[in-house]
């Protein structure tokens, strides 16, 4: 008998499927790649809310595959307030999510000088923990190859630390498929979106831009503008995970 090969193991070559592919078969691709990982990894697959869009429509996928799939939020001191009352509203609604957060100390306006290490402290330590501590075996992100400059080389499944699956069910989606589906699902979105923001992180990095790039009104001034926080680059799981 013919082994069926399944999504989670493709090859596809993912920049020409952004193009070629409608928005309904994307939705299906995503859907699918999720339901074979939660087949494959049950609980341990968990996914990782930032509260942005494309998280929330992760998430929304997630939970059309799912109803008790369970997620993690990284919050830090400096989300804007219109951000942390629509993380309170969705974790009412949804409890399985579960917030992390780093109260340590430290020094004034450091993601001025070192935002890099800031990120670090606030976004990379906690998700090291909310990995560790919910026994994610795989998780989901709402990455999307289309976003901006540090985000072309990622694939659907990856192994970027040992013995810890990343998911990207939504990386070939555009910008516009993303809203689509937020609207036509009545997914509800944070509201700083309607003020122009395109992407959103931490009140004193984020900016509105009018750039092409989605992600150009990030850490505006400084060498990580338009970049990562770091949750997608640095190691979060093994001997290398605490190392700042
Ligand atoms: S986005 Fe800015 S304030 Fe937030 S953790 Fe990173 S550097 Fe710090």
């Amino acid at each position: 008998m013919e082994e069926i090969m399944r999504l989670l193991e493709n090859n596809d070559n993912l920049k020409e499927l952004v193009d070629s592919l409608t928005y309904k078969e994307k939705v299906e691709r995503s859907l699918t790649l999720i339901e074979e990982a939660y087949e494959k990894y049950g609980d341990g697959l968990v996914v990782a809310n930032s509260l942005g869009k494309d998280s929330v429509c992760a998430w929304a996928l997630a939970k059309m595959v799912s109803p008790d799939i369970r997620g993690f939020i990284v919050t830090t001191r400096f989300k804007p307030v219109e951000t942390v009352r629509f993380m309170y509203e969705t974790v009412e609604q949804y409890p399985e999510l579960k917030i992390y957060k780093n109260d340590e100390d430290i020094p004034e306006q450091l993601y001025e000088y070192d935002p890099d290490r800031c990120c670090n402290i606030l976004k990379v330590l906690p998700t090291r923990r909310a990995i560790e501590e919910m026994d994610v075996t795989c998780w989901v992100t709402g990455l999307r190859c289309t976003e901006g400059r540090t985000r072309t080389d990622y694939r659907e499944v990856e192994e970027r630390d040992e013995g810890l699956i990343k998911l990207n069910p939504i990386l070939i989606w555009k910008e516009r498929e993303v809203w689509q589906f937020l609207a036509l699902n009545n997914v509800k979105v944070n509201p700083l979106y309607a003020e122009g923001y395109r992407s959103l992180g931490c009140a004193p990095c984020t900016n509105i831009s009018t750039d092409e790039n989605e992600r150009a009104g990030r850490w505006i001034g400084t060498s990580k503008c338009g970049g990562e926080c770091g949750i997608h680059t640095r190691p979060l799981k093994g001997e290398f995970a605490n190392v700042l």
